[in-house]
C-alpha cells in the first residue's frame, strides 16, 4: 500500500477513534446530566413526601384546618414532580408512588369530610350535665388522634340518641386514619427507594466514566505508539538505509539494497535506486573496458612505431647476410663438407627465421586499414584450417565447426585469414598437437560471434592480462606477436576479442565482428 494511502487510512482511523470518543463523551455527558436531573427530582420528591407526612401528623395532632391546605398543596407538588421525573426513567416506583398518592389523597379527603361532619354533629349534641360542656373543645381537638377514647366520652357524658352509630362512625374514622397513615408510610418508603435508586444510578455512571477513561487513555497511547513505531520502522529506517547506500554509491561503491517486498513509495524509490545502481555498474564496467582498450591501443601504437623502426634497420643487413650466405654456399659447391657446410646451413636457416620475425614485426607495426569486402566467414575458417592441417602439428587434432553454411559480413579477407591462422597455431601449440579444436559461428542481426575453443593446457590467470601485449610469449621460439596482430585486426574491423581459459581444461577466444560497415 502506498504511503499516501497509509496516511489517509491512519487519518481516518484516528478520526474515527476521536469521533467515537467524542460521541461517547457527549452521550455520557447527556446521560450524566439526565441522571443528575433525575436525582434532583427524586430528592425533591423525598423532601416533599416528608413535608406531607409532617403536615399529616400535625393535622391529626392539632386538627388545624390550615394543614389540610398544606397537604393538598404538597400532594399537587409531588404529582407534578412525578410527571417531570417520568421522562428520565422507566422505574415502576414512580407509578407506584403516583397510585399511592392518589389513594392517600382520596383517603384524606374522605377523612376531612368525615371530620367536618363530626364537627357539625358535635355542635348539636347536649351534655348530660351542663358542667360537661368543657368536654366539647377537648373532644374536638382530640377525636382525630384518639377516636375510640372520644367515643367512650360521648357515650358517658352526652345525650346521644344513636349511640352505636357514633361508635361505629368513630371506629371507621379510626380505621381510615390508620389506612391513611399506612399509605403515608408507603409513600415515604417508595420515595426513599426512588432517592436511593437515583443515587446508585449517578454512582454507576461515575464508575463507568472512570473505567472508560482508564481504558481509553492507555489504549490511545498504545495506538499512537504502534503508529509511531510503524512509521519509524517501516519508512524512516528504510529511508536511512537508502541514504547510507546512496552515500556509498557516491564514493564509488555501488551496491543494491535488499529487494523490497512492499509497493509503497519507499519501495519504488529503492527499486529505482537499484535499477540506477545496476545501470551505473554496467556503465562503469564498460568504461573500464574502454579504458583498458585505450591503454592497449596506446601501448600497441608506441611499440608499433619502435618495432617498425627496428625492422627497417634490420631488414637491409639481414638481407645482406642472407644473400652472402647463399653466395658462399654456391661458391663452395660440392667440395664443402663437415663443420663449414653445417655452419653455412645454420646461418641460412637462422637468417630465414629472423627474416620471418622481421616480416611479422612489420606486419604488426604497419597495422594496415582493412580493405572491406563482402566475405563468407565460414569459408575463411574452413580454408585456413585445411591449410593448417598440412602442417605436422595438426595431424592429431580433431576439428569441429558448428555454423550455418554461409555467414556474410563486410571485412578484409586477408586480415581475417591471418586472425584464424594465428588462433589455430596457438591452439595447436597449447594442445601439443593432440586434442580438439572447436569453432562456433553465431550470426546475429548486426554482428557475428565466433568462438574458437581448444582442449589445451589453458592460460594461467596471472598472465591472462598480458597475452595480447606485443612480444609477450611463453614459448621458446615464439615472437609474442600473434595475438597482438589478432587484436589489431579485430579492433580495426570495429569488433572486440576476449579470452576465457581454465588451466588444464582449455581456452576459448570470443570474437565479435560487426556485419556491416
Ligand atoms: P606466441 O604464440 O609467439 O607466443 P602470441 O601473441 O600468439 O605469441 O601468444 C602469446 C602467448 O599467449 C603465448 O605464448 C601463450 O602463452 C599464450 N597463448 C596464446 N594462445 C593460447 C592458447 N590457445 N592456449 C594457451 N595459451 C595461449
Amino acid at each position: 500500500m502506498s504511503i499516501k494511502k497509509k496516511i489517509i487510512l491512519s487519518f481516518f482511523i484516528s478520526f474515527s477513534i476521536i469521533a467515537t470518543l467524542a460521541i461517547a463523551a457527549y452521550l455520557d455527558f447527556r446521560e450524566t446530566r439526565n441522571e443528575f436531573k433525575y436525582l434532583e427530582l427524586a430528592e425533591s420528591i423525598r423532601g416533599k413526601t416528608l413535608q406531607l407526612r409532617r403536615h399529616e401528623k400535625n393535622f391529626f395532632l392539632y386538627g388545624d384546618s390550615k394543614e389540610i391546605d398544606f397537604i393538598h398543596r404538597y400532594i399537587g407538588e409531588i404529582e407534578a414532580l412525578i410527571k417531570d421525573a417520568k421522562p428520565y426513567t422507566r422505574n415502576d416506583n414512580l407509578d407506584r408512588l403516583d397510585v399511592k398518592l392518589k389513594e392517600f389523597s382520596l383517603e384524606f379527603v374522605k377523612i376531612t369530610s368525615m371530620a367536618s361532619k363530626f364537627h357539625k354533629e358535635l355542635a348539636s349534641l347536649k351534655p348530660k350535665e351542663p358542667s360537661y360542656l368543657f368536654l366539647i373543645p377537648i373532644i374536638k381537638a382530640t377525636f382525630l388522634e384518639h377516636p375510640m377514647q372520644n367515643a367512650q366520652l360521648l357515650k358517658r357524658f352526652f345525650r346521644i340518641s344513636r349511640k352505636d352509630g357514633y361508635i361505629t362512625f368513630l371506629k371507621r374514622l379510626g380505621n381510615d386514619i390508620k389506612d391513611l397513615r399506612k399509605s403515608g408510610e408507603k409513600i415515604i418508603g417508595i420515595s426513599k427507594e426512588l432517592d436511593r435508586g437515583a443515587r446508585e444510578r449517578v454512582q454507576n455512571i461515575i464508575n463507568v466514566t472512570k473505567v472508560a477513561v482508564l481504558v481509553f487513555l492507555p489504549l490511545s497511547f498504545l495506538i499512537g505508539f504502534i503508529s509511531l513505531f510503524y512509521i519509524s520502522h517501516n519508512i524512516v529506517n528504510r529511508l536511512k538505509k537508502l541514504m547510507l547506500t546512496i552515500e556509498k554509491s557516491g564514493a564509488g561503491f555501488f551496491s543494491p539494497m535488499p529487494f523490497p517486498s512492499g509497493h509503497d513509495e519507499v519501495s519504488t524509490l529503492i527499486r529505482t535506486y537499484n535499477n540506477m545502481a545496476e545501470a551505473l555498474q554496467v556503465r562503469e564496467e564498460l568504461l573500464r573496458k574502454k579504458e583498458e582498450e585505450l591503454m592497449q591501443s596506446k601501448k600497441l601504437a608506441s611499440i608499433g612505431t619502435l618495432a617498425s623502426g627496428v625492422a627497417h634497420e634490420l631488414n637491409n643487413p639481414l638481407n645482406n647476410i642472407h644473400i652472402s650466405a647463399q653466395i658462399l654456399a654456391k661458391e663452395m659447391g660440392e667440395d664443402c663438407t663437415g663443420i663449414i657446410e653445417e655452419t653455412v646451413d645454420d646461418i641460412l636457416s637462422q637468417t630465414f627465421r629472423v627474416k620471418k620475425i622481421v616480416a611479422n614485426l612489420l606486419d604488426f607495426a604497419r597495422s594496415k586499414e582493412p580493405d572491406f569486402q563482402e566475405v563468407n566467414i565460414v569459408n575463411i575458417i574452413q580454408k585456413r584450417y585445411t591449410q593448417a592441417q598440412k602442417i605436422t602439428g595438426f595431424k592429431d587434432i580433431a576439428f569441429l565447426l558448428e555454423s550455418p553454411p554461409e555467414v556474410f559480413l563486410q571485412a578484409d579477407q586477408v586480415q581475417l585469414e591471418r586472425v584464424f591462422v594465428n588462433l589455430f597455431t596457438n591452439a595447436a601449440d597449447a594442445m601439443a598437437g593432440k586434442g580438439e579444436l572447436h569453432v562456433k559461428v553465431f550470426p546475429e542481426k548486426d554482428k557475428v560471434k565466433i568462438e574458437v575453443s581448444d582442449s589445451g593446457n589453458g592460460i594461467p590467470p596471472e598472465i591472462k592480462d598480458k597475452i595480447f601485449d606485443p612480444f609477450f610469449t611463453t614459448k621458446d621460439r615464439g615472437t609474442g606477436l600473434g595475438l597482438s596482430i589478432v587484436y589489431n585486426i579485430i579492433k580495426n574491423h570495429g569488433g572486440s576479442v576476449s579470452v576465457e581459459s581454465t588451466v588444464g581444461a582449455g581456452t576459448t577466444f570470443r570474437i565479435f565482428l560487426p556485419r556491416y560497415k
